[in-house]
């Protein structure tokens, strides 16, 4: 899993931080979401997708190890993925 943000969309409400502290952080300077792991290991993988799917700015976006996906689409997917908590959605 490769975790993205868009801090252009980010609304600095710090939610990802305290649901992930290990891969997610708050800038000092502007209140924004700062990536501290782009490629969270799979201890983390349900706990990052809870964080995306909260996130009110859907500024966290999910991407798979070949790089694929980048989309809101995808993103969508794992988004309600944890939101309705089934298996597949895509
Ligand atoms: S949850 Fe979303 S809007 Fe809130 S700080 Fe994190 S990236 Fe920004």
């Amino acid at each position: 899993m490769e975790v993205r943000v868009d801090r252009t969309r980010c609304v600095g409400s710090g939610l990802c931080m305290m649901h992930v502290p290990a891969v997610f952080d708050q800038s000092e300077d502007d209140g924004k979401v700062l990536l501290t792991t782009a490629h969270p290991g799979p201890a983390l993988a349900r706990s990052v997708r809870a964080a995306a799917g909260r996130c009110p700015g859907r500024a966290i976006s999910l991407h798979d190890g070949a790089g694929r996906e980048g989309s809101d689409g995808a993103a969508g997917a794992e988004r309600a993925d944890w939101t309705t908590g089934s298996g597949s959605v895509a």
